[in-house]
């Protein structure tokens, strides 16, 4: 029985490439039906033939999940396609090697505000600085960013420190423009799957950091990456900010099981943003160490001179003590 059902996998294999090729579905449901119902017409028991169409469906359901392994381990993200680690080269930066830090303020606000953020990632020895320019806001009441003026500003005081910008863009029409600025381009949780936008960074040669959707499975990240990917853009990084749940005493439930997961299921380096997920700093020190303890690659954190006063998430940003304390205890712990 046991050869039987595995030679019936093989040729399901050959029909799923057959498919593939014709660009047919592999699951027919209407002829999956046919053959069960024939299956019951001979049967004489003593299986009944809900058992009998039981089993079968199992053997046809392990066959196209067979099928489906075939497919993930061609899609180009996955480590089954590329067993090493992707290095994404930021500058002299190598995000993937070993645990990277990614600081800098929610939105750029003035210069004099990134300038005094800057100047304290510089003294801890960090080399990327993260800033908003084009912010993506809830209510279109809120402040929306400073846009390009924005970008020059971070590029301005980032090059008075030898710093690389990370940085936010969400509108297809503005990747070009923006890798005049930026280092490394940013795609927010909620374009995730704005396909164009990820298909324009796919086109570029600028390093995307691509942030895991609002609600979005595990499957559905790794396929967001895939389309910037498949364009011919491979300096992807992935960052797992907390997914959404009913629970309310933090703003997002930061899926720390993705960060083993997604190293697993993929070559590309996986980052976890600390305040985006948390909404909150008092446990930054906790969850950034269970991050890095789980495999991440790097953390992503928001840090102002005055958090109080940001113009965007006042309530999560660190000040530049808090986030000294971070390092000093990341650094302490050997994690960083
Ligand atoms: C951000 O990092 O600035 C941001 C808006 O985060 P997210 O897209 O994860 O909500
Ligand atoms: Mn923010």
């Amino acid at each position: 029985m046991l050869q039987l059902i595995n030679e019936r996998a093989e040729i399901v294999q050959e029909i799923g490439h057959l498919k593939e090729k014709q660009g047919t579905k592999r699951f027919d449901p209407v002829r999956e039906r046919e053959m069960l119902d024939k299956i019951v017409a001979h049967n004489h028991g003593p299986f009944d033939d809900n058992v009998v169409r039981h089993l079968f469906k199992e053997i046809f359901k392990a066959s196209l999940e067979l099928q489906e392994e075939d497919k993930n381990k061609q899609l180009l993200v996955s480590r089954k396609r590329h067993p090493e680690d992707t290095i994404v080269k930021v500058g002299d930066v190598e995000v993937g090697r070993k645990p990277v830090m990614i600081a800098g303020p929610c939105s750029v606000e003035t210069e004099e505000q990134v300038d005094t953020v800057a100047k304290g990632l510089a003294e801890q020895g960090i080399k990327l600085i993260r800033g908003g320019a084009f912010k993506p806001r809830t209510s279109p009441y809120d402040f929306q960013g400073l846009g390009i003026e924005g970008l020059k500003i971070l590029r301005k005081v980032a090059d008075r420190y030898g710093l690389k910008v990370v940085s936010e863009i969400v509108n297809p029409a503005d990747i070009e423009m923006a890798t005049q600025y930026v280092d490394v381009i940013q795609l927010g949780a909620r374009n995730m799957q704005n396909f164009e936008l990820l298909k324009a960074a796919g086109q570029v040669k600028t390093p995307v950091l691509l942030k895991r959707g609002l609600a979005a499975t595990i499957e559905e990240f790794l396929f967001a990456a895939e389309y910037i990917v498949s364009r011919g853009n491979n300096q992807v990084i992935l960052v797992e900010r907390g997914i959404r749940t009913y629970e309310k005493w933090t703003r997002n439930t930061l899926d720390i099981l993705a960060v083993p997961i997604l190293k697993q299921e993929s070559h590309l380096p996986v980052l976890v943003d600390i305040s985006h997920s948390a909404g909150r700093k008092d446990i930054a020190i906790p969850i950034a160490k269970a991050a890095l303890a789980a495999g991440a690659d790097g953390i992503m954190v928001e840090v102002h001179p005055d958090p109080a006063v940001a113009l965007s998430d006042a309530n999560q940003q660190l000040n530049l003590d808090q986030f000294n304390e971070l390092m000093t205890a990341l650094k302490g712990s050997q994690l960083l």
